[in-house]
């Protein structure tokens, strides 16, 4: 009598089958939980004689293993069911969701700008190493040993005597190309620089710097300063003005700072230019005869001019930005203002 019934119950459960969670639960109350029909089985033992007792326990657990096994059968197909009608519902004709599309990094675009300048009028690009030896980095470029101009830029020294550093300025990559090319030389040089400075709104321990240089027959300080003049009006505009402030650097003779009119004030005097109407953007002059001797190049038949600008510094005058820590710090809410104007 017992046998039969858990016969009947076992085929039951065998032809179970369950489309959804409620039919899951529908199973899960009838053969499962404590008041379902295999529940009801166990509670029986009581009416079961002690003789019998033994083979009903066996009969009445396979029972329950098998409502178990189904039910984890059952929990699966219906899982794998409603993933497969999820990736059914993916609709492949309807437009996309915005992913957000990237920008270019301003330093990136102002990099590019400037390149583009120069290569309308001539220059090509040079790259050099960002690890200089002392020769192309000071040497070359008439820092004598001792000599008080190095101390103008603190160096990262990687190894002394000989001594190894990362570059302080790009004017090393222009050694190079003079040593290895020869005149006429029109070369933009474009790249990282390090200075062992503390981090702070106006300076840091790497920026970027572009440099030009010019060498041919004939090449006098009116070409220089027609050079930068045009450069200033296609980065800044039009309304433009350029002014050169005597200096010195060991590598120009005669050097010259560069100013521009203050981009924010149109030249009347604010904060950003110190109430002067001017603000500097590089240093240039005509390459020392020393540096192109050095560089195995007539100082007699060949003369040449150079710049230097910083990158962060024309950025900074261009968008208005007010520390130059921003460009590294990769925040999304500082890059994005740039998207528009790229
Ligand atoms: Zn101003």
């Amino acid at each position: 009598m017992q046998q039969e019934k858990i016969d009947a119950i076992k085929s039951e459960i065998a032809a179970t089958d369950a489309q959804n969670a409620d039919e899951l639960e529908a199973y899960r109350m009838k053969y499962i939980s404590k008041k379902s029909v295999v529940g009801e089985l166990f509670a029986e033992m009581r009416n079961i004689p002690n003789e019998e007792k033994k083979a009903y326990g066996q009969l009445i657990n396979e029972v329950k293993v098998l409502a178990e096994e189904k039910f984890q059968e059952l929990i699966d197909k219906v899982n794998n069911s409603q993933k497969q009608s999820k990736s059914q519902d993916i609709d492949l004709t309807l437009p996309p969701t915005n992913v957000g599309v990237g920008g270019i990094h301003p330093l990136t675009a102002t990099r590019q700008r400037i390149i583009e300048i120069f290569e309308r009028i001539g220059f090509n690009l040079s790259e050099g190493p960002e690890i200089e030896d002392d020769w192309h980095n000071f040497t070359a470029l008439n820092f004598p040993e001792n000599h008080p101009a190095r101390e103008m830029q603190d160096t990262f020294f990687i190894e002394k005597n000989p001594d190894i550093a990362l570059r302080t300025h790009t004017s090393s990559v222009q050694v190079r190309v003079m040593e290895n090319q020869k005149p006429p030389i029109r070369t933009l040089s474009p790249g990282r620089v390090y200075r062992n400075e503390a981090i702070s709104a106006r300076a840091h321990c790497i920026f970027h710097q572009v440099e030009g240089l010019y060498v041919d027959e004939n090449v006098g300080f009116a070409d220089l300063k027609n050079t930068l003049y045009h450069f200033a009006k296609e980065m800044f505009g039009k309304e433009t003005k350029v002014r050169f402030r005597p200096s010195y650097f060991p590598f120009t003779e005669p050097s010259a700072e560069i100013d521009i009119s203050c981009q924010l004030c149109g030249g009347s005097g604010c904060n950003v230019c110190k109430g002067t109407g001017w603000v500097e953007i590089g240093g240039s002059g005509m390459v020392d005869p020393n540096v192109l001797e050095n560089c195995g190049i007539d100082s007699k038949k060949y003369t040449g001019f150079a710049f230097g600008m910083g990158i962060e510094r024309i950025a900074m005058l261009k968008y208005q930005i007010k520390d130059l820590r921003l460009f590294t710090e990769n925040d999304v809410r500082f890059l994005k203002q740039f998207r528009p104007m790229l």
